[in-house]
């Protein structure tokens, strides 16, 4: 497990141990906290037929089950296609209800829960105010303002956080990502997989290239190039703008713009996000360089 999982992960432990372990667990943080790694190993912890202290043997029967991805007593609940509807919960409450095949308990895992639907979310109810024995569910979500609080009233929530920047930096030089290699890596330090995941992709070299365009936003004029690069991985746009928002911060700061111009830009920014989802092909490129050119000219003021 990720360093900085360890102690919200020995909690949920030693509240198993004293019979304190709620049967619905949400765990909560950003994207690439870790936050499905968890709920993977906390499901081979309470499958495991041969372990009482949430701690998977790694080798009976239930355990081997699991590592085959053909365990009959899990059920993996995930948004495929924009939201988790209510017969996917139906089916749900319906395995919840059935005996266990292994013998043990029942784990439901359901991902990003903030994308389940108003009537997935009351056919869920029921089945999370009144748990059957030996029935977990764990469910994930990137943003609990976005839960429903007849759900969450329900829940344990558990907040999954990088707390000890150290040790996620430590973990992260060791996949040879570092901010000497990449200036901007410690905006992205309390999202450590996320890094990773840029990385095993490959597009590392796209951020560092978004990087310096956002810090060189006044001399850009090649939109094609940037609007290729975005093009490169998903949300490498909000990566881009994330950027662009701390680059014209720092000129505040420095004294170089003043309010008025600070207020434009992100002005400017918002626009292209709230257009980004809307729009397709060519005009992404004629929204891209409204935000770019509106920026230059903002930037000119004085
Ligand atoms: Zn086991």
């Amino acid at each position: 497990m990720f360093p900085w999982i360890e102690s919200v992960r020995s909690q949920m432990q030693e509240s198993f141990e004293r019979n304190r372990f709620h049967h619905a667990q949400l765990i909560h943080g950003l994207v690439g906290v870790g936050k499905t790694a968890l709920v993977q190993s906390l499901s081979e912890d309470l499958l495991c037929t041969n372990s009482s202290t949430l701690a998977s043997c790694g080798q009976c029967k239930s355990c081997l089950l699991l590592r085959a991805q053909n365990h009959p007593d899990l059920l993996h609940l995930m948004a495929e296609s924009g939201s988790i509807g209510v017969d996917e919960v139906r089916a749900l409450n319906e395995f919840v209800f059935h005996s266990a095949q292994q013998g043990g308990n029942k784990v439901v895992v359901i991902e990003q829960i903030e994308k389940m639907t108003e009537s997935a979310a009351n056919a869920l109810l029921k089945t999370l105010e009144e748990p059957a024995a030996k029935r977990y569910i764990l469910m994930t979500c990137n943003d609990i303002s976005k839960v429903k609080a007849t759900v969450l009233s329900r829940c344990n929530q558990v907040r999954v956080a990088v707390t000890d920047g150290t040790a996620a930096k430590q973990w992260l030089a060791m996949k040879g990502i570092s901010s000497e290699a990449h200036l901007w890596a410690d905006n992205f330090a309390n999202q450590p997989l996320l890094l990773e995941q840029w990385s095993s992709q490959g597009i590392m070299p796209e951020v560092d290239y978004l990087w310096k365009v956002a810090h060189d936003i006044a001399s850009i004029s090649d939109i094609n190039a940037l609007e290729s690069s975005l093009a490169k991985g998903t949300n490498l746009y909000t990566v881009f703008t994330r950027f662009l928002i701390s680059a014209v911060k720092q000129q505040l700061v420095a004294g170089q713009i003043n309010f008025v111009q600070y207020h434009n830009c992100t002005q400017q920014v918002e626009k292209y996000m709230s257009d980004h989802h809307k729009i397709l092909g060519i005009n992404k490129l004629l929204s891209l360089s409204n935000l770019v050119f509106g920026i230059q000219r903002v930037l000119r003021q004085d």
